[in-house]
């Protein structure tokens, strides 16, 4: 038996099998080989192996969401049998005496800078392409085999670290808990484990060689530790407390149907956050009165090349159909920062987080924000959508903002694509957003509080710096003034505010949230009712 303690990221138990991702960033070492044959007959293994993960691969997207989406699979396989490629990796084993794992690396890497030099933009977008058939080939010479995530067996899920690209990609119905060494617990890694009601831990100082797939591991967020190899006693009383936990969860479920109504009788919205198309089935579990921010950049995350105007369109037109007329807020995409997409090319910077991101990227370029815009305006029509846009530091950037949606309007006017100009916001997480949020209030039809970044930038700390957690304090007093100022302008201009961060969801100031005049918290489904409870609980007519 072995424990270990970390940070919890969710409150909840689990138990189940280990599967051990390695860290894919590892480096590969160079060795000197004899047998080149043996190397080049390896190569050719791994090749075929590679194949028919592809295959399979293709096979299940087409199932799942249709042809378009799978083409990608199929230029892997067809790139698995490029000559160039696979001379370049045998001359290099052949002339340099190298093992097949270092020569497929280095090649990749070449294929891969030569391709994103290009000008064509569709050569361009194939380096990431390079970049992964090399990665696949290398995992399976190193014996690791496919790291599909999407067809593995329910699984607590340890790694080094995870990025949200890899999240995104994996089942989410088989993901019994996670634990990572690293990770901070303001990362979006984060935000998905709360999202889908995971146990997960992060910071854990275990040895990850000492873990093997297929070990035995409950995962207690309510202590903040994770034991590999468990008694049988602690796995007897493991299943006590997970039945208790979903009856816990099932009394739950009485609040539903119910509203958010304070005794005193006032009500507040209470909307879910989702990064997918899928989430939305977590939101009608969880009674949602609506979708308080959609994060729309994980349509961009984990594929090689950006969502068309049609596959952006038919997500957020299925979302709105699904919502009925229920609220549906999605955000223009908020990549950079820690949301990083090899195919925006957007280079390396020393502070990503105060970097090129988000509006920033969709004001400098507009054929990506135009083609987002288009696919919202069109999905309008089918139910009940607002816009938000985010990391917004001025009254300059909303005109700029408008203007773009005003061409927009026209494109789709003089095409005669049936279209719809809906409610317009913004997110309030910059502390140049709240200092202007009077005159902000003026222009848009709302503010959303993005207390994750507002908290970064207030304080001065990386959110994902796990060395800072301790000090990342949203409870901080600067905090909670800031989020009275904007709700008071957000009010004196008739608008609404909201909290979409993940300080909506603390209950310990769901009362002070109330009193302030909050309109709406957007919390991670599974908080849905948890709050709902509270507020059904709370009586502002008494003294605070
Ligand atoms: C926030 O910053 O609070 C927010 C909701 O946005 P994200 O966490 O996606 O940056
Ligand atoms: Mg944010």
């Amino acid at each position: 038996m072995m424990e270990f303690c970390g940070k919890s990221v969710y409150k909840g138990i689990a138990m189940g099998n280990v599967l051990v991702l390695k860290n894919r960033d590892h480096q590969i070492k160079r060795i000197r080989i004899e047998n080149t044959q043996e190397e080049i007959k390896r190569v050719e293994q791994a090749g075929e192996q590679a194949k028919e993960q592809l295959q399979k691969l293709y096979d299940k997207v087409v199932k799942e969401v249709g042809e378009a989406n799978a083409a990608i699979f199929e230029v892997h396989q067809m790139m698995l049998e490029d000559d160039d490629y696979l001379e370049a990796i045998h001359n290099m084993i052949l002339t340099e005496n190298v093992n097949a794992e270092y020569a497929v690396a280095v090649t990749g890497d070449n294929f891969s800078k030569m391709f994103a030099s290009m000008d064509d933009e569709y050569m361009k977008a194939r380096a990431a392409d390079v970049k992964d058939i090399s990665e696949r080939l290398v995992r399976n010479l190193s014996g690791q085999g496919d790291t599909d995530l999407s067809e593995m067996d329910p699984s607590v899920i340890v790694a080094d670290d995870l990025s949200p690209s890899e999240t995104v990609q994996m089942d989410k119905e088989k993901i019994l808990g996670f634990v990572t060494v690293h990770g901070s617990t303001n990362s979006h890694t984060a935000i998905l484990a709360r999202m889908m009601n995971i146990p997960a831990l992060i910071g854990v100082p275990m040895n990850l060689e000492q873990i093997q797939t297929g070990m035995t591991a409950v995962v207690d967020g309510f202590q903040s530790k994770v034991i590999f190899e468990p008694t049988e006693e602690i796995c007897a009383e493991t299943e006590k407390r997970i039945q208790e936990e979903r009856e816990k969860v099932q009394l739950l479920q009485s609040l539903k149907g119910q509203e958010n109504i304070t005794l005193d009788g006032k009500t507040v919205n209470i909307y879910a956050n989702i990064g997918s198309v899928s989430d939305v089935g977590y939101v009608l579990e969880n009674d949602a009165g609506g979708i308080g921010l959609f994060r729309s950049e994980f349509l961009y995350l984990g594929r090689n090349d950006f969502p068309t105007e049609e596959e952006q369109f038919q997500a957020y037109k299925q979302v709105l159909q699904t919502m009925a007329s229920k609220k549906v807020i999605i955000r223009t995409l908020d990549i950079g920062a820690d949301k990083q997409v090899d195919y925006f090319n957007l280079g390396k910077e020393d502070n990503p987080a105060l970097g090129y991101r988000a509006i920033r990227i969709c004001l400098k370029q507009p054929d990506i924000f135009k083609t987002q815009l288009r696919a919202l305006l069109r999905a309008a029509v089918f139910g009940n959508l607002s816009i938000m846009y985010p990391m917004i530091i001025s009254t300059d950037e909303v005109k700029q903002i408008y203007a773009i949606v005003e061409e927009v309007k026209k494109e789709l006017e003089e095409q005669g694509v049936p279209y719809k100009v809906p409610e317009q916001g913004i997110m309030i997480e910059t502390p140049a957003a709240v200092m202007v949020s009077e005159e902000l209030a003026e222009l848009v039809d709302f503010f959303s509080i993005g207390t994750n970044d507002l908290t970064q930038y207030t304080l001065a700390i990386d959110r994902q710096n796990e060395r800072l957690d301790d000090f990342y304090n949203p409870h901080h007093p600067a905090i909670l003034k800031m989020i009275q100022i904007i709700v008071d302008s957000a009010h004196k201009y008739g608008k609404w505010a909201g909290i979409c961060g993940e300080l909506g969801a603390d209950a310990e100031l769901t009362e002070t949230f109330l009193r302030m005049g909050v309109d709406e918290l957007s919390v991670a489904p599974s908080m849905i009712l948890k709050l709902r409870k509270i507020v059904r609980e709370l009586d502002l007519s008494l003294n605070e």
